[in-house]
């Protein structure tokens, strides 16, 4: 069988949900994905155990979607982040909720999620291809012809679910943006975005060390959450979300102890005043980072002068951090940019120039935040264009 109702080009949460969809609404729906099985990056989400959602209400959804999440007000009043926890607790798959409003499967693996979304697939009589590439879309005569290397597929409907472009191992390269210029649909520029920062700092001395609920502060950007030091400068979710602010250049500051203020921490260390500065600062702080901070003083508290003591909360409360530059697009979690929103309509994701074709998840020129909500955005996008019908059969 080579024409379908629907068809959906790439097998990420978006084009799985949008088989779904389809299936769900009666459609005969393909969905075609280039690697061998379906959601390889979504396997790595949460490092390998699938951040699939964010439990937040809706105004914590759109501060999770900082680029352009407003466009998905009429998605989210079709199908929000609890139309997703009910469809994994309804097909049997229980989730559990984390900090910061993460879930995740109960069973901490990405492939509960993927076998859930596959199983709905085949029960609703989806068809999925693998291991093969969409090499073309182009529309003739009201149909849309899906060139694949030995096959040519019709349909009525096409969904692009290909996602962005970083990760490019994960087989998201951009062809979406390519099937969206040859229909003349603008795209804006790529960018990263959740972008690990590069920076000007004592790498070796820190690199490792990760901490809990630590804030960050550019300009009027101040982001409380966890982060690591890594080889290059800094990651984790409180690096990845200041990315969004900064191109190379800006100094970062870091409050390794936000919860205590300046005056707070020096009465601790007066109270602590017999002890070694380095054993003071580790009650509160990991040790090769008290280390770190107290090399620079003598060796007791009740050592330190008042300008020691001032130099020292500074760098406890407000430690300067050079940033450099970011991370590559390939190597960024998440790609700014895409299809250019003005192009689709809000409530169908049908373009606004092309009948019948359909856009959902990463490809678009949306981004959010780690934190399950990027997934949220593709899985309930993907959800919403595979419940469409085009026109002509209305
Ligand atoms: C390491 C990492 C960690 C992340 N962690 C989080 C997180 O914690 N929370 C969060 O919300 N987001 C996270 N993200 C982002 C999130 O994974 C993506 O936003 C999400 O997967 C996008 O879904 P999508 O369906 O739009 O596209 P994708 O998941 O990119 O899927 C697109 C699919 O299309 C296929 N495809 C592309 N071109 C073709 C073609 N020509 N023919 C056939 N198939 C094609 C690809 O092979 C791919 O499988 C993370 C990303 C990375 C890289």
């Amino acid at each position: 069988m080579t024409h379908f109702d629907t068809i959906i080009i790439g097998g990420g949460p978006a084009g799985m949900m949008a088989t779904i969809s389809s299936a769900f609404h009666g459609k005969q729906t393909l969905l075609i994905e280039k690697n061998k099985r379906l959601g390889k990056k979504l396997a790595g989400t949460g490092g390998g155990r699938c951040n699939v959602t964010n439990n937040g209400n809706l105004d914590d959804l759109l501060a999770g979607i900082p680029g352009n999440g407003r466009f998905l007000y009429s998605v989210f009043s079709q199908f929000d982040n609890h139309d997703i926890i009910n469809f994994f607790e309804e097909n049997g798959c229980a989730l559990k909720v984390e900090d910061h409003g993460r879930m995740f499967p109960v069973t901490d693996k990405s492939r509960t999620i993927i076998a859930c979304l596959e199983d709905k697939i085949a029960e609703l009589g989806g068809q999925v291809l693998t291991n093969t590439e969409v090499l073309s879309v182009k529309k003739k005569d009201e149909l849309f012809q899906v060139k694949t290397a030995d096959t040519s597929y019709t349909s009525q409907q096409v969904i692009v679910t290909t996602g962005g472009k970083t990760y490019p191992s994960t087989g998201s390269t951009g062809f979406g943006h390519e099937v969206a210029r040859h229909f003349k649909l603008a795209v804006t520029p790529l960018e990263s975005a959740e972008s690990p920062l590069l920076t000007e700092f004592d790498h070796k001395a820190l690199q490792g060390i990760s901490l809990d609920e630590v804030t960050l502060t550019y300009d009027k950007h101040v982001i409380t959450h966890d982060l690591l030091f890594t080889h290059f400068g800094l990651s984790g979710p409180a690096a990845l979300r200041l990315s969004s602010f900064v191109k190379g250049g800006e100094t970062l500051q870091l409050d390794l102890l936000p919860h205590l203020s300046s005056q707070e921490l020096a009465s601790y260390l007066e109270s602590e005043r017999e002890k070694s500065l380095k054993n003071a600062l580790k009650a509160h702080l990991p040790e090769r980072l008290a280390d770190y901070l107290a090399r620079d003083y003598p060796e007791k508290v009740k050592q330190v002068t008042p300008k020691e003591l001032d130099s020292l909360l500074t760098k406890i409360k407000a430690l300067p951090i050079k940033v450099t530059g970011k991370m590559s697009l390939a190597k960024s979690f998440v790609t700014k940019g895409g299809v250019d929103l003005k192009e689709i309509n809000p409530k169908t994701l049908e373009s606004k120039k092309v009948p019948g074709l359909h856009f959902a998840g990463e490809v678009m020129d949306i981004n959010a935040h780690t934190g399950g909500f990027n997934i949220t955005s593709a899985l309930c996008t993907g959800w919403v264009a595979g419940s469409q019908f085009p026109n002509s059969w209305l």
